[in-house]
């Protein structure tokens, strides 16, 4: 089969490869319909996460057709057009019995990286390193999907693949990213990143109540896209003081709730921004916590700030202190698919949400390397180039 893999910093290419088998008794194996480029990808790709392998495929935000299901599955058969969600969990250990399905333990088979790095390894991801257990990812005709039963979850026949691919992931995360801001009706949120993730999170904050959603980029497509699309406040980093802005918008309280949705590449306008870029350069720090600390800064005291950017390690210069004396709840971490996916669908059919705007580069998976450019440079207004292999 045909497989987008990773060839070294910056370096993609399509390639031949062996096609996936059933390994154990709960796997599919899905034929790739559509798989989408992420955020999380291009710290990959980038080589900001220090596990990847040359030939590694890459891709985690995929749909498809079950093609062949081992003896273990129950609740899949051949032919089943399914969305897979990006973080695989047994549905057996602690964690997931908790629905902390990225917490799960028996998922990653490499954990060593992550219980050196972080105390305890994380769940397996799809196409994410091998830091997670270097799963073969879904830019690719056929991928391997294990605990699959608990995973891969039927499309409705309503719903288009690029309406239904994104509830694997930008769907899920932003709406956890919501969800763990707590909100009980009427309140300001403000979000920094209108990349897939942060413009579902402003469409989870509304449905989950909020009164005001402000959203900040620095890329004016992006943020005209989701005032248009999702009636949001917008704030041009590049243009305003965001702080400023902030304040004067909540009546100089701050936001209620203050989502991340940037991650470990953050760009930024102030100072801090050239010492964080020479320090992650020379391996001083892991990440650049440049929205975070900006979160953190202008979150009104007793807010909440939530965390889905993701982070690899470690950063310099945290406001500790003011996440403390404002006594700031902060939340974070990986999706879980598998909790929010089946209500998700419910709500792409009912019409409440529909991600498929993002795809706005779906391309043949030959065009992938092209695809990653184009939405690594956010060039002719790319949110998410989509793969798809069939054509
Ligand atoms: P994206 O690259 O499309 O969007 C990121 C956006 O952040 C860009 O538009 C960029 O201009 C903006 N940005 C950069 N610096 C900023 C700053 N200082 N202030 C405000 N905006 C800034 O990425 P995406 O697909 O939307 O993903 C966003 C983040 O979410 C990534 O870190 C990704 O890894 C992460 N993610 C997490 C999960 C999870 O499970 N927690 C799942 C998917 C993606
Ligand atoms: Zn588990």
């Amino acid at each position: 089969m045909r497989a987008l893999c990773w060839e070294g910093v910056d370096r993609l290419a399509v390639r031949e490869v062996p096609d996936p088998g059933i390994l154990n008794d709960a796997d599919a194996i899905v034929r790739v319909r559509a798989s989408s480029v992420c955020g999380s990808d291009l710290h990959l790709i980038n080589g900001y996460l220090p596990a990847m392998r040359k030939g590694d495929i890459l891709g985690h935000e995929f749909l498809g057709d079950v093609v062949e299901v081992g003896p273990a599955v129950r609740r899949l058969r051949p032919g089943d057009r399914v969305v897979v969600g990006s973080i695989i969990g047994c549905g057996a250990c602690w964690y997931c019995q908790r629905g902390e399905w990225s917490l799960c333990d028996n998922s990653n088979p490499t954990p060593l990286f992550g219980d050196r790095l972080w105390g305890h390894a994380a769940a397996g991801i799809f196409g994410y390193s091998h830091a997670t257990g270097g799963f073969a990812g879904s830019h690719a005709d056929y991928v391997r999907v294990p605990f699959a039963d608990h995973g891969a979850f039927p499309v409705p026949d309503d719903l288009t693949d690029l309406q239904a691919v994104f509830a694997s992931d930008a769907v899920p995360t932003g709406w956890m990213a919501a969800d763990m801001c707590g909100l009980r009706g009427g309140e300001v949120v403000a979000i920094w990143g209108a990349g897939g993730v942060g413009q579902m999170a402003a469409r989870a904050a509304t449905l989950l109540g909020a009164e005001r959603v402000i959203i900040i980029d620095r890329y004016a497509d992006r943020l005209t896209t989701a005032h248009q699309r999702l009636g949001v406040d917008t704030l041009n980093y590049g243009e305003v003081d965001v702080a400023g802005a902030l304040r004067e918008m909540t009546a100089g309280r701050g936001p209620d709730a203050c989502i991340e949705a940037v991650g470990l590449e953050a760009h930024g306008a102030q100072p801090t921004y050239g010492y964080d870029k020479v320090k992650q350069l020379a391996r001083l720090q892991t990440d650049r916590p440049t929205a975070v600390r900006q979160a953190i800064m202008t979150c009104r005291k007793g807010g909440t700030v939530s965390i889905v950017g993701v982070f690899s390690g470690l950063v310099d210069k945290f406001p500790l202190g003011a996440a403390m004396n404002k006594a700031l709840t902060l939340r974070m971490g990986q999706q879980h698919p598998q909790r929010y996916i089946p209500m998700l669908l419910d709500r792409i059919s009912a019409g409440d949400i529909d991600p498929s705007y993002l795809a706005t580069h779906p391309m043949p998976l030959e065009d992938g390397p092209r695809g990653y450019q184009m939405f690594e440079r956010k060039q002719d207004g790319c949110l998410r180039a989509v793969l798809q292999p069939a054509g």
